[in-house]
C-alpha cells in the first residue's frame, strides 16, 4: 500500500488507458510535414491547460522541461547569466528542496553572488524579510509554496508583495503545491514558478517552467530553439501528452480533490486517536495530502522499515531527494522548523493521492495498532 505520493505519484489511469494514443504521436513537433504539425498542435494544448492551471492568461509563458530540478536550475543560474555583470544577491528560504538550494550555493561559491537564507519563522515576519531585500538589496528572492517534507504552506501573496515593493524577482518552486493549494501566478503576482510532472500523476522525466517575462533568464541549454529557445532540445512528447490527460483530470476534478485529501487527512487522525495511538502534529498549516507526524513510542525509520518489510506499506521518514546526500540527511530541515533531535527522529511522512481509498487508511492504521502492540509500545 502506497503512502507516499508527496515523494512521487503513480501514472493516472486514464492516462495509460490511452498509451497507444500518446506512442502514436511520435513525430518530432518540430518537423515540417502534417503529423509534426499535428504533434506541436497537441503539445500546445497540454501548454493551454497548464497556464488555465495555474492562472497565466499567455500559454506561451510557460515552458517544458525535464522536471522541476531543471526548471529550479534554469531560474536561479537564468536570472544570474543574463545579467552577470550586476551585482546579485539572492534570499531563499533554509527549507528549500536541494535544486533550490544547491544552485544557489554554487552561484554563491563561485563568487558570484552573495546570499541569505532565511528560516521560515522569519520569513514570516514581512516587515523583516522586507528589511532584509532592502539591507541587501537583493535581486532575486525564491521561496516555495508548500515544503515537501511537513507540507507546511508559504504565504506567497504576501511574500511576493514585499520582493515587489523592493524591485526584487520572486520564484516559488510549486512542486507540492499544484493541485494542493489554489495556485494563480498571476493573481499572486509571481514571476517563475516551477514544479514537475510526478507528483502529479505524470511520468517522470517532465517539468514545467512559467515565466511572467522569458526575457529576464538566460537559457540553461543552448541548440534548437526548442520551447522558443528557454529549453532546447526535442520535446518530451510522450510525457508532455500524459501530462496533458492528467491535468485535464486535475482541472475537471479540482474541487473534489480538495475533499478528498481532507477527508483522508481527517480520517487517519480520527483513526489515530480511536486506536489511542499516540502522536503529535509537526505542522499545523500544511496542505491536506501531506501529513508530517511524529510517534512518541518508536523512531520513524523503524516504523517505516516495519510498515515496509511486514506489511508491504510505505510510508516515507522525510523527502526521498535528500536521501542520497548525506550532508542533507544530517541538516533535518524539521530543525528549522523548531523540531529538536529526538522529536525528528520520531518523524514519518504520510502523503495521499487522488486514488487513496479510505479503506486504505483503515490498514494502515490497522498495521500501526499491530506494530506498537507487537513491540509493547
Ligand atoms: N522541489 C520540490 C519541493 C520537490 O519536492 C521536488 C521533488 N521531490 C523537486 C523540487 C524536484 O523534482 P524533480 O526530482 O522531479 O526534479
Amino acid at each position: 500500500m502506497y503512502f507516499d505520493y508527496a515523494a512521487t505519484t503513480p501514472i493516472l489511469k486514464e492516462a495509460l488507458n490511452d498509451v497507444k494514443e500518446l506512442a502514436d504521436s511520435f513525430a518530432n513537433p518540430s518537423s515540417r510535414y502534417q503529423q509534426g504539425f499535428l504533434v506541436k498542435e497537441k503539445i500546445d494544448a497540454v501548454r493551454q491547460n497548464i497556464a488555465s492551471l495555474i492562472g497565466a492568461s499567455n500559454m506561451e509563458n510557460i515552458f517544458f522541461t525535464s522536471g522541476a530540478t531543471e526548471s529550479n536550475n534554469t531560474v536561479i543560474k537564468g536570472f544570474f547569466n543574463k545579467n552577470w555583470q550586476k551585482r546579485h544577491h539572492y534570499i531563499t528560504s533554509s527549507i528549500e528542496h536541494p535544486s533550490v538550494l544547491a544552485p544557489i550555493r554554487y552561484l554563491e561559491k563561485q563568487d558570484k553572488i552573495t546570499a541569505s537564507y532565511l528560516k521560515p519563522s522569519e520569513l514570516a515576519n514581512f516587515e523583516g524579510l522586507e528589511q532584509t531585500i532592502y539591507k541587501n538589496r537583493a535581486t532575486f528572492l525564491s521561496v516555495m509554496g508548500v515544503n515537501n517534507e511537513t507540507g507546511g504552506i508559504f504565504p506567497l501573496r504576501d511574500i511576493a508583495q514585499v520582493a515587489h515593493k523592493q524591485n526584487c524577482f520572486f520564484h516559488s518552486d510549486c512542486t507540492q503545491a499544484i493541485s494542493k493549494i489554489d495556485i494563480d501566478v498571476e493573481e499572486l503576482n509571481i514571476d517563475a514558478i516551477t514544479f514537475s510532472g510526478h507528483k502529479i500523476f505524470s511520468p517522470k522525466g517532465i517539468g514545467i517552467l512559467y515565466l511572467k517575462n522569458p526575457s529576464l533568464v538566460e537559457p540553461l541549454l543552448h541548440g534548437g530553439g526548442q520551447e522558443k529557445g528557454i529549453r532546447c532540445g526535442t520535446e518530451n512528447v510522450f510525457a508532455i501528452l500524459a501530462l496533458g490527460q492528467a491535468v485535464e483530470y486535475l482541472l475537471s476534478h479540482r474541487e473534489n480533490i480538495k475533499s478528498h485529501y481532507q477527508k483522508c487527512k481527517r480520517y487517519l487522525f480520527a483513526l489515530l486517536y480511536k486506536n489511542q495511538i499516540p502522536f503529535h502534529i509537526n505542522e499545523a498549516n500544511s496542505i491536506d495530502s501531506i501529513a508530517s507526524i511524529r510517534f512518541p513510542f518508536i523512531k520513524g525509520d523503524t516504523l517505516a522499515d516495519l510498515l515496509d518489510l511486514k506489511y508491504q506499506t510505505m510510508v516515507s521518514i522525510g523527502s526521498a531527494c535528500s536521501s542520497n546526500k548525506k550532508e542533507e540527511k544530517e541538516k533535518s530541515i524539521l530543525e528549522d522548523i523548531g523540531l529538536n533531535k529526538s522529536q525528528i527522529r520520531q518523524t514519518v511522512r504520510i502523503s495521499f493521492g487522488v486514488d487513496t481509498m479510505i479503506e486504505d487508511i483503515e490498514v494502515l492504521v490497522s498495521n500501526i495498532r499491530n506494530i506498537y502492540e507487537t513491540y509493547g509500545l
